[in-house]
């Protein structure tokens, strides 16, 4: 039996365990698959010792796990400098990332929205959003404004995006005079440890969409927001994580599982969650 994990700090409720053993299940093959806690500074020593085939990576690891791999990484997991998915093979660990994708695939398929021509507005410049930014510019977005809380890191992203006449950094101070998005994205982890700095309500319309990484009670006061901004969807992470974790199975199986009923599972118990991967 081939064994995988989850690695993060915190992942205690992380649900990747569930998602997979309800894959697994369907597909028919036989593995385990376990939340490991490690912080950076024991990331490298837990990965090696647990002896899995393939690993998903969270929050606070994912650019350590870009660096683990040595430059084997796929295209998309070097736009993003980050790397959500790692597979082992005879030279080492391979590293990819499927948060784009698994955006993506939640608001297209799940939701029916369609990306192309967007103005998109994207909260956040970590792991996160390191990851889905590529992804909308390939599903067609007219443009991409970051707003980080340090301009830096909001700089470095749409840099590595190599899109300068969509891709345009910005302070958070600006927001104010930045006008109405199509999707308004929370890519940050501040309800995890403080709280996002109020956002103007003339960042949305009747026509907006926000979307918030994050699930459960950790999504509550942006999409609160985004209904008092008047934004016709508000949308949590939990299909995110659902489709983020097919691609990986896929990729580490060879078959994408069908993701609509573990979705429908764990929206039944979404309140009760905490934390996304
Ligand atoms: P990182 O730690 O890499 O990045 C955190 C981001 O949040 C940074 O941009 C940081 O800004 C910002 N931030 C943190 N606190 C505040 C605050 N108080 N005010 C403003 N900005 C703040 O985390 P990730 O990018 O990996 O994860 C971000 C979120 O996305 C998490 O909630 C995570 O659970 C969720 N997620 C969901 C997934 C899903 O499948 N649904 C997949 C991956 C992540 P700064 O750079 O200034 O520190």
């Amino acid at each position: 039996m081939k064994h995988y994990a989850v690695f993060g700090s915190p992942i205690a409720h992380s649900q990747s365990p569930r998602i997979h053993a309800a894959f697994a299940k369907q597909a028919g093959i036989a593995m385990d698959y376990v939340a490991i806690e490690a912080d950076l500074d024991h990331f490298a020593g837990a990965l090696a010792a647990s002896g899995v085939a393939g690993a998903n990576i969270t929050l606070p690891l994912k650019e350590a796990a870009f660096a683990l791999c040595n430059g084997r990484v796929s295209a998309r997991a070097q736009r993003a400098g980050a790397v959500n998915t790692l597979l082992r093979d005879a030279h080492g660990w391979r590293g990819d990332n499927t948060d784009g994708l698994g955006l993506v695939r939640d608001l297209t398929e799940r939701h029916g929205l369609d990306l192309r021509q967007r103005r998109v507005l994207l909260l956040g410049a970590g792991g996160a959003a390191r990851g889905v930014a590529p992804a909308l510019l390939d599903a067609g977005i007219h443009s991409l404004y970051v707003v980080n809380r340090s301009p830096a890191r909001a700089e470095a992203l749409v840099d590595a995006s190599g899109e300068p006449d969509r891709a345009h950094a910005r302070a958070w101070d600006a927001l104010p005079t930045m006008g109405e998005f199509d999707l308004l994205i929370n890519a940050t982890s501040a309800s995890r440890g403080g709280s996002l700095p109020a956002l103007p309500m003339a960042l949305a319309g009747p026509r907006s969409t926000a979307v918030d990484l994050s699930y459960g009670e950790a999504a509550v006061p942006f999409l609160a927001w985004a209904r008092a901004a008047g934004c016709q969807h508000a949308i949590d992470g939990l299909g995110m994580l659902v489709e983020q974790a097919a691609e990986s199975f896929a990729l580490w199986h060879g078959q994408r599982p069908e993701t609509d009923a573990v979705f429908a599972d764990l929206s039944g118990r979404s309140d009760a969650l905490r934390t996304a991967d």
